[in-house]
């Protein structure tokens, strides 16, 4: 389930540097999550690193309308990243 940043959303920038797979990015008035390169950081993380160093409660969260299995999500990765193996216990 790709990840998706609601309107609480202060612009501190603080989730951009945070993901590998390059989705998020300043938006016309918040940040906004590419939902084809979020991969829920499956292949990256153990837990979603937006949300993690967001300083809002419930900013960053999954996106109910974006359901997808670990194993849509490493698929995801693995064509956003050839070539590279997912860090273990990620997926
Ligand atoms: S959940 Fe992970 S992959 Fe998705 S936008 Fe957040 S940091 Fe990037
Ligand atoms: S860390 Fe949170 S508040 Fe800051 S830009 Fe990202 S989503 Fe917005």
């Amino acid at each position: 389930m790709a990840y998706k940043i609601t309107d609480e959303c202060i612009s501190c920038g603080a989730c951009e540097a945070e993901c590998k797979n390059e989705a998020i990015s300043e938006g016309e008035t918040i940040y906004v999550i590419n939902p084809d390169k979020c991969t829920e950081c499956v292949g990256i993380a153990a837990s979603s690193r937006c949300a993690e160093v967001c300083p809002i409660d419930n900013c960053c969260i999954p996106d109910p309308d974006r359901k997808e299995t670990k194993k849509q999500l490493l698929e995801k990765w693995r064509k956003l990243h050839p070539g590279e193996e997912p860090v273990p216990g990620t997926y």
